[in-house]
């Protein structure tokens, strides 16, 4: 039926440079987005597969272009709630196509077609939808329609992903004003374990996931459509540790699903019991030990940080799974959150962050702080990092 296998198998699967007929998205490639949308019933017309602007065998080989994945689902159980966790799945059933490789989430993916696959057929978005269909239909029966769309129409998908991005943020929207304290559950997410076998990711009412795709109001529907999912709700337990945020039960969750590699989380630190990071964080918060500080960047923020490492180095020091001490993924919406790093000191004890990412955070930055954090346009390197931070009277 299919041109190529289909299965999890090939889900760690990479494709290198070199290696590549076509890419989309990534680094090189700004323009680039999925997106889920639930409709009616009579809204969406099923196993509709269309392709706006060129298909993969019109590209030349080893090109790099923009990306538009459009999905519309319907079915009478599903709710727009959903939408942020299905989105998440093309991530998890596009990579079990033998010969594609797929990283990140919303407007930040990035995809590659190997050219042994695309030797054996695999030319056409046609046979990617198809497969996608099949997939999503076969695994979550809640489905009855869908419908998808691929676009590589520059103008076409920048329209598109400016739409996008104003749903993502009304989803992050949602979470805004919940605590920790309110919520009875917490939720897991193992699904990048095909990547980084070891890896749990917890999702707290004060902690987006670290790739962003999924906030507590995502786990919680997530567990309601399918509980025997790659997400699970975590009953909240006892906060064994306050300074250090961390409950017993989410450790007990955490022990057990990383076949005892990681036995504690605390939940809001970089420096003591991190959290792992599998590869799929928006951004990494990283330790700069000559000012005692922390550093964040973004996976957009190109050239080398403060430290001179680039966003690709530090996350290599960051991924696989292991706990790693000064390093954490995270989501940007954590950036948002009033637990964000709690138990290191907060925002108290940021030293250099990109300044696009500053805005971002602006209203979590305490007012007198704002200033006292160095961006790439006020320092280059440690030395002046250090002379920046004696400067604010942080050192
Ligand atoms: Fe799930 Fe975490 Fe992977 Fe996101 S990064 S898909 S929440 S395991
Ligand atoms: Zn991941």
């Amino acid at each position: 039926m299919y041109v190529v296998d289909v299965g999890p198998q090939y889900e760690g699967e990479r494709v290198r440079k070199g290696d590549f007929q076509v890419e989309f998205g990534g680094p090189e490639i700004s323009r680039k987005a999925e997106l889920v949308t639930v409709k009616g019933m009579d809204e969406v017309e099923h196993d509709r597969i269309t392709i706006t602007g060129k298909d993969i065998k019109e590209m030349p080989e080893g090109s790099s272009s923009p990306l538009f994945i459009n999905v519309s689902m319907a079915g009478e159980l599903l709710e727009r709630d959903l939408e942020g966790v299905l989105e998440r799945r093309i991530h998890q059933y596009i990579n079990y196509v033998e010969g594609i490789f797929h990283m990140g989430q919303r407007n930040e993916i990035w995809i590659r077609i190997h050219k042994n696959s695309f030797k054996k057929g695999l030319d056409s978005f046609e046979h990617i939808g198809r497969i996608l269909i099949d997939l999503f239909t076969a695994e979550l029966p809640v489905i009855e329609k869908m419908s998808i769309e691929f676009i590589t129409d520059l103008a076409k998908v920048e329209e598109l992903a400016a739409e996008a991005v104003k749903v993502y943020k009304s989803r992050d929207e949602k979470v805004k004003g919940l605590r920790e304290e309110d919520v009875e559950e917490f939720y897991g997410c193992v699904l990048c374990q095909s990547f980084a076998p070891t890896h749990v990711c917890i999702i707290t009412a004060e902690r987006v996931s670290l790739c962003g795709a999924i906030n507590w109001f995502d786990g919680r529907a997530a567990v309601k459509v399918d509980p025997e999912g790659a997400q699970f709700a975590i009953p909240k337990g006892n906060l064994i540790d306050p300074e250090g945020i961390s409950y017993d039960t989410v450790n007990q969750v955490v022990a057990e699903r990383s076949m005892g590699e990681t036995t504690r989380f605390n939940l809001h630190s970089a420096l003591s019991y991190p959290h792992t990071s599998c590869g799929c964080f928006e951004a990494i918060v990283f330790y700069i030990p000559e000012v005692d500080g922390f550093g964040i960047v973004n996976r957009d923020f190109v050239g080398a940080t403060v430290t001179g490492e680039p966003f690709s180095t530090l996350a290599g020091m960051a991924s696989g799974g292991k706990q790693n001490e000064g390093y954490v993924g995270i989501g940007v919406q954590y950036l948002l959150s009033p637990k964000f790093l709690i138990s290191d000191g907060g925002y108290n004890r940021v030293a250099w962050m990109p300044s696009n990412l500053k805005e971002i955070a602006k209203e979590n930055i305490p007012a007198e702080m704002f200033d006292k954090i160095a961006t790439e346009k006020d320092v280059q390197n440690v030395d002046e990092l250090t002379a920046f931070m004696q400067n604010a009277g942080r050192l």
